[in-house]
Order: structure tokens, then C-alpha cells, then sequence
């Protein structure tokens, strides 16, 4: 068959260098003729964001984040921008901090300048995510892409090795789980191809050499590209799982994501041979799982989803719960049988290729 796809691009302007963040957020607010900014940040990226915005009149700083977006906080922080007339929202921090803005985003539709700390990669994508009474809701929507992204390696600087590593692998998550999602194409493909090679190379410097700068910037470029690929992918299987141990178990995102991923890979690999080709080439390794495990054990990655606080009984319920939402795209046939066995060797960190067989 010919080359056939529908590709649909997610257009924002991303502003990238280290040192940089300052300048650049002053004239993006100018550009965009803001009059009213909200600055969204946590406690702990308070200073920095302060620092970031000493050039920006800032009508409303906003402290109050907390992880996977509660609804009561996404409640308080909307009041608080419509109470203040607020016309620009400007999110600094890792993914919960990106996820308060676009849930005001949903609401207000603002737009929204990104400047994200971590790896998580919600910068680039249109879908948002919401917390009520522990049940995760995601939902698309192109009011909350942010218009603009502005990525500075030294504000990555403060990310402890471990919490890079985590954040760093669910990038790679992104990127693996865009090879077979429902939205897979040759763009996407690429993307998470390159965003392999450039988190895989990025990582191992960051641990080596936590206050340098190259290993942060390879890993935030590779970030983005996840993320763009993501976007555009949509949830592959991975994404399902993840989702489910996320908002019904309340395990740490990227945590979970790395501990998994190696899982996936090896339960899809043998069923998806182009895709298992394009990610050890971009590994740069024989097969895809032996560079993704090498990376890892070099990263002294997570391990086993039990550290986390998962049980062989919550495993089961996550699977059971997991199978009916698993996109067709899916290049092996995923039984609830077969997802325990995965869910299983995740829980209590077996070598994944015990699921290689075809
Ligand atoms: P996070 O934002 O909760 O940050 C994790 C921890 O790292 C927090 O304690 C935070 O304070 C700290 N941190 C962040 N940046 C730091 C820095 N530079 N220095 C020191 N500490 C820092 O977690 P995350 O992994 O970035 O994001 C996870 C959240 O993002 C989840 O809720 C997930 O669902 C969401 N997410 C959404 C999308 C999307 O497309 N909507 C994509 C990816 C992730």
C-alpha cells in the first residue's frame, strides 16, 4: 500500500535557550498586548518565577497547585482570574502547574505562555486534565494549547537526578507509546524518533553532571518533541495503563510512566517490527527493549510499581479496568489475561522479556 495519512500539526511559538526566559517572557507578554497577567506557579517555584517575570507587570500571582489538578483548586484559581480581569495566564513549573492554567484556559478562554521545569511535555498538547473525588478526567479541547513555550534548561537545574530520570522517561514514554497510538503516522514517528535520540543522550549527562546545562537542554528539546508527538498520536496503550494506576491508585505520574514503559515495549515489540526497528535505531542499539533497559540501568531508573504502593490485587482491578479502553491500534491483541501478566511484571519488576513471546 502507498503512503496515506491525516496529520494535523499543533500550531504555538516555542522560544528555546538557557538563560533566556526572562527576556523572552517580557516579549512574548508585549506581542501578545497583555495588560492583566496571572502568573501560576507553586510555592516552591516561587523565586524562580519572580525572577522570570522582574520585567512583566504581573496583575495576580497565584501559589495555590497541587498535583493532577483538583477541581476545587482549578474552581479557586478561575474565580481568581475572573475576579481580577485577567487576559494573559503565564504557567511556571512542572505538569500540575501547566494544568492549572489550561483548566482555567478551559473555562475563561485565555491564552496561555508555558514555561515549563520538567519533562512532562503538557506545554504542547490541547488536552487538559481534572481531578474530582479521585477520578481522573482528560479531555481535548484547543483553547488550552498554549500559544506560546518558552524553554530554558536553567530552570531545570533545581530538578533532583532521581525526578529528572522519572520526568525524562515519561518523555520517552511519549514517544514510544506515539508509534502504535490511534493517531500513529510517519510524522509523529519522526518525531518520537529524534525525541528518543535526544532524551537518551540527554539523561545519562544530567546524572553525570546534575549542574551542567547540555544534558538539560538535549533532554527539554526531546521533551518537546514527545510532546508534539503525543499531541498528535493521541493514547496508545501505555498512556491507557498509566492513566488508570494514576487517578484510581493516585501512583506519581512520571514515576509510574518510566516504571511501565519497558513493560509495553516488550508485550508490543514482537508485533510491531518497523516501530521496534525505528526505536532501536534510535537508541542506537540491536533491539529496542536492550536500549531502553540499557538506558535505564545506567539511569538506575524505577523499577517496580509495588514501591509505589500498587498490589497484586490493585493490578488485577487496573487491568480488569485498563482492556475495554485499549485503542485498536494496538499491534498485539490485549486480553484482560495478558494485561494482568503485563500489570503483574510491572508490580513486582520482573525482566520484561518475560512478555517478548509471540
Ligand atoms: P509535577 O508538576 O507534579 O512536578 C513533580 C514534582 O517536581 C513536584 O513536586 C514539583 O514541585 C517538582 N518540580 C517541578 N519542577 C521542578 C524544578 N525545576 N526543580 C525542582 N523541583 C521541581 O509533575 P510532572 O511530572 O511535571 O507533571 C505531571 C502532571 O502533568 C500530571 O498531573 C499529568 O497528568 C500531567 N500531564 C499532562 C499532560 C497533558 O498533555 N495534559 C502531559 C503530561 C503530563
Amino acid at each position: 500500500m502507498g503512503l496515506a495519512f491525516e496529520h494535523v500539526t499543533l500550531g504555538q511559538r516555542v522560544l528555546f535557550g538557557t538563560g533566556t526566559a526572562a527576556p523572552s517572557l517580557a516579549s512574548e507578554v508585549a506581542r501578545l498586548g497583555a495588560r492583566r497577567v496571572m502568573v501560576i506557579t507553586s510555592n516552591r517555584a516561587r523565586e524562580t518565577a519572580y525572577r522570570i517575570a522582574a520585567d512583566v507587570e504581573v496583575a495576580l500571582w497565584h501559589h495555590d497547585v497541587a498535583m493532577h489538578v483538583p477541581i476545587e483548586t482549578a474552581r479557586k484559581a478561575r474565580a481568581a482570574a475572573g475576579e481580577h480581569g485577567i487576559d494573559l495566564l503565564v504557567c511556571v513549573g512542572g505538569g500540575s502547574t501547566t494544568g492549572l492554567a489550561k483548566a482555567i484556559a478551559m473555562t475563561l478562554r485565555l491564552p496561555i505562555i508555558a514555561v515549563p521545569t520538567t519533562y512532562a511535555g503538557s506545554e504542547a498538547t490541547n488536552v487538559w486534565g481534572l481531578t474530582e473525588a479521585s477520578r481522573k478526567t482528560t479531555g481535548v479541547d484547543d483553547a488550552v494549547l498554549p500559544v506560546t513555550v518558552i524553554y530554558d534548561a536553567a530552570l531545570t537545574l533545581a530538578l533532583p537526578v532521581a525526578m529528572s530520570v522519572a520526568s525524562g522517561l515519561n518523555g520517552i514514554a511519549h514517544c514510544i507509546d506515539s508509534m502504535w497510538a490511534p493517531g500513529a503516522d510517519p510524522i509523529n514517528a519522526a518525531l518520537g524518533a529524534e525525541g528518543i535520540r535526544a532524551l537518551s543522550h540527554g539523561l545519562p549527562l544530567i546524572a553525570e553532571d546534575p549542574a551542567g546545562t547540555e544534558g538539560r537542554e538535549q533532554a527539554l528539546y526531546g521533551a518537546y518533541l514527545s510532546a508534539v508527538a503525543f499531541a498528535s498520536a493521541g493514547s496508545g496503550l501505555h498512556h491507557k495503563i498509566c492513566h488508570v494506576l494514576g487517578g484510581a491508585f493516585n501512583l506519581p505520574h512520571a514515576q509510574v510512566h518510566a516504571t511501565v514503559l519497558p513493560y509495553v515495549l516488550a508485550f508490543n515489540a514482537p508485533y510491531a517490527s518497523d516501530s521496534e526497528a525505528r526505536i532501536a535505531a534510535a537508541f542506537g542499539t540491536a533491539d529496542a527493549l536492550t536500549g531502553l533497559q540499557e538506558l535505564r540501568n545506567r539511569l538506575d531508573a524505577p523499577k517496580a510499581l509495588s514501591d509505589y504502593g500498587l498490589t497484586a490485587d490493585g493490578a488485577a482491578e487496573a487491568a480488569a479496568v485498563v482492556q475495554p479502553t485499549v485503542p485498536a491500534s494496538n499491534p498485539r491483541p490485549v486480553t484482560t489475561e495478558n494485561l494482568t501478566r503485563l500489570l503483574q511484571a510491572a508490580l513486582s519488576g520482573e525482566d520484561p522479556r518475560c512478555l517478548l513471546e509471540h
